[in-house]
């Protein structure tokens, strides 16, 4: 197992990578615990939960909402929870944004911890305190930073994830060796077999590697002033082919890093041989780099990004692999992207 730290406000959350949900029980903190999980997980692995009161809730982005949450309260009031008690999310991102929200809100704030289940929890949701819901239609509208008190990352939890979560959480792991790590670029390319396979070495560094930079980044910049927004890097176009077009997170992330590596060239920051070494890897990870989406549907959802000012948005480009920064862009240049997409 190896351990790291994101050092927030509220306090320091350990990362625990390699940890089992087996030895869960070692960390609670505290006499009465409830577990909030989803209906797959619970399923899946409640064999292996400690002796907690448990909340099951249901899956899909469309529970992560507030009638969600209050069901939470209710549960937790039943169940006579208390500011000593502990909330322990077990699941993938949905249901560590809402249990890590439902702790945060719940009589002010109970202390909470997570078993972090998918790929891209563990590279990416479960680290770095950002916990919320979604509100009108809008991704992560409702939320708070606060961190956990620990994250454990189980990477046996991996096995029994559908195909397209791994795609998922690849996309995650390549945005942050673009961002941020060269030699994990390297690496990606050389064992992209291994990781689709799913090899537990292979994932077990990516994880790492990938929770190293975020974590580094977090730290730096917990409320995404600055630094933070770089792990944002082909986010811009991911959310709004997200939003306009049907294609997972993990997907719609991968084809909006190709319209970021191909600006980045444009504006004559990334030279185009290291663009396209990006868009190799992400086809050799079966993730698609192109999608079709309707370009005004896309270009309304730009307009509403949460990283807009005026006509401009903060957007992240790469002025090397493994080198990212924040560089104000028009929406005009944008949409011009959008006809002229990739290296
Ligand atoms: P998810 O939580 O919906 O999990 C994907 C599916 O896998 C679900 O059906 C789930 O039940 C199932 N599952 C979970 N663990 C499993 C396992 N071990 N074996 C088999 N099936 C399993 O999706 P996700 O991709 O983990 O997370 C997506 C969410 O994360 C989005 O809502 C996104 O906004 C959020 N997110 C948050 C942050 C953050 O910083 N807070 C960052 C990135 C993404």
């Amino acid at each position: 197992m190896k351990t790291l730290k994101v050092h927030g406000a509220a306090g320091v959350s350990n990362i625990l990578i390699g940890e089992s949900l087996q030895n869960l029980q070692n960390y609670i903190p505290a006499q009465h615990a409830v577990i909030i999980t989803d209906t797959n997980v619970r399923d899946l692995y409640q064999q292996d939960f400690p002796p907690c009161d448990v909340i099951t809730i249901g899956t899909g982005e469309n529970i992560k909402n507030l009638a969600t949450v209050r069901h939470l309260y209710e549960k937790l009031v039943d169940l006579d929870a208390q500011r000593s008690s502990f909330i322990i999310g077990i699941g993938g991102g949905i249901v560590c944004d809402i249990a890590g929200f439902t702790a945060s809100t719940y009589l002010r704030g109970v202390s909470f911890g997570f078993v972090s289940s998918t790929l891209l929890s563990q590279v990416d949701a479960s680290v770095g305190g950002k916990n919320g819901v979604n509100f009108g239609g809008y991704k992560n509208m409702i939320g708070v930073f606060n961190q956990p008190e620990f994250v454990i990352c189980d990477m046996d939890l991996l096995q029994t994830l559908p195909a397209k979560e791994i795609l998922c959480g690849l996309a995650e792991i390549v945005k942050h060796a673009a961002l941020g790590d060269a030699g994990m670029f390297n690496y990606i390319e050389e064992h992209y077999q291994k990781a689709l396979a799913l090899d537990r070495d292979v994932i077990a560094k990516l994880v790492y590697d990938s929770i190293v930079i975020k974590s580094s980044i977090v730290n730096q910049d917990e409320k995404e002033q600055g630094e933070r927004r770089k792990l944002n890097f082909g986010h811009t176009f991911g959310h709004a082919f997200e939003k306009t077009t049907a294609v997972p997170h993990g997907e719609a992330v991968a084809a909006g890093m190709v319209i970021a590596a191909g600006l980045s060239v444009q504006r004559g920051h990334l030279p185009a041989p290291e663009a396209q070494r990006i868009e190799n890897l992400l086809k050799k990870l079966k993730l698609p780099t192109r999608i079709q989406a309707d370009k005004n549907a896309l270009l309304e959802a730009l307009g509403k990004d949460k990283k807009r000012q005026g006509e401009q948005i903060h957007f992240v480009l790469l002025d090397a692999i493994g080198h990212a920064f924040v560089e104000m862009i028009s929406i005009a240049e944008l949409a011009a992207a959008i006809k002229n997409p990739g290296p």
